[in-house]
């Protein structure tokens, strides 16, 4: 992770940056930051920094033999440990270790997710998830062995508030007698939970939510989201990063139940009284809604073509997405396709341009209607 990876925060990196040219890099740190924001991002990108070979002015060079295992997560003298819990894959003896691959996938996708996530992605949902003693015991023992090539172990603690009490304690001691050249990168969404004795041992990095401006651009420059859209979500959530996925997830469900129920719906027979009913649904979308379910239905659409084509091989959609192109290609073929898309672009300038949109709808409807049942 390189910091122009993370949008904005210019002060808080520039702070890092200079500690590590000044050679006053802390043993210790604790990255502190409300829930979506960047703590993780930065750290690692400060991590990445510490090791890089070629450092730039205000980044790290990315190209590297350390930056391009860094991006990967993948450094043979960076050891990560978050809460973990046993798991189906893992049933007894959890240890952060054992869940490398699972880590990596996650913070790589989307490294502003909070513990929720993190239990969902290892299929631990319900279940208490820390960081045990046992991890502690281990952390000491990869510590005492020397860098493999890297100038600075570092050792990450995601979410130490979850930090096991006697883990705590063996954590404290070697806090106290770090080994030489060893950076521990703590990183924490509420410093109430976490021990005093800790946070006395520690030196804080506040890092502050996102601004809309810097989470509009992340979403638009890591997500590829539309600038729009964007700006709309940065807005709603209000500085978290992970909020505004959350919601565009969101969107994206309610979309979803929308388009294929209206699409049953065109499907049926007198359906009039019902489309007229839809009509009025859809006007109260509002207007960037309404476009959003529109371009949503157009991706369904190419995504139900390429299925017809090459079944679920090229499909990028998963769960109830997938089973509703699957459904939808059986009862269209490519002309029948495109002739609907093309209503839903002209409904998309239409509706763009001010027009009403329950008239649109319902011509869009009809149009729907007499080519499904054709
Ligand atoms: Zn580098």
């Amino acid at each position: 992770m390189l910091f122009s990876e993370i949008p904005g925060l210019d002060e808080v990196k520039k702070t890092l940056i200079n500690s590590v040219k000044s050679n006053h890099v802390h043993h210790a740190q604790l990255f502190m930051g409300t829930e979506g924001s960047a703590n993780l991002a930065m750290a690692i990108a400060y991590a990445t920094y510490i090791n890089c070979e070629e450092k730039k002015e205000d980044d790290s060079c990315g190209t590297c033999p350390s930056c391009i295992k860094f991006k990967k997560l993948a450094h043979p003298d960076i050891n990560f440990v978050f809460p973990i819990s046993t798991t189906k894959n893992i049933p007894k003896d959890p240890m952060s270790s054992l869940f490398m691959k699972e880590w990596r996938t996650f913070v790589l996708e989307n490294p502003y997710g909070n513990l929720n996530d993190w239990a969902n992605h290892i299929g631990a949902e319900n279940k208490q998830l820390n960081i045990s003693v046992e991890e502690s015991r281990n952390i000491i023992k990869t510590l005492s062995l020397k860098a493999f090539e890297a100038e600075y172990k570092i050792l990450f603690i995601w979410q130490p508030e979850n930090l096991h009490t006697s883990a705590a304690n063996a954590l404290l001691k070697i806090l106290e007698e770090p080994p030489v050249k060893t950076v521990f990168l703590l990183v924490a969404n509420n410093l109430e939970k976490i021990l005093g004795t800790i946070q006395s041992r520690t030196q804080k990095v506040k890092i502050r939510s996102f601004t809309d401006d810097e989470l509009k651009k992340g979403l638009v420059s890591k997500f590829q989201m539309e600038e729009k859209k964007a700006s709309q979500l940065a807005y709603m959530a209000d500085g978290n990063f992970n909020e505004a996925l959350r919601l565009d997830q969101e969107a994206e469900e309610d979309h979803h139940v929308f388009f294929r129920d209206w699409m049953r719906i065109c499907y049926k027979k007198n359906n009039w009284p019902e489309l007229i009913e839809w009509s009025e649904n859809f006007q109260k979308l509002g207007r960037e809604m309404q476009k959003s379910l529109l371009q949503y239905g157009l991706n369904m659409l190419r995504e139900t073509l390429v299925y017809s084509y090459a079944g679920d091989k090229l499909v990028r959609l998963q769960n109830e997405d997938l089973k509703f192109v699957q459904g939808f290609s059986k009862v269209l073929n490519e002309p029948k396709v495109e002739a609907i898309a093309e209503q839903l672009n002209q409904a998309h300038y239409h509706i763009e341009r001010n027009a009403n949109p329950k008239i649109t709808f319902l011509d869009v409807s009809l149009y729907i209607s007499g080519v499904l049942k054709s």
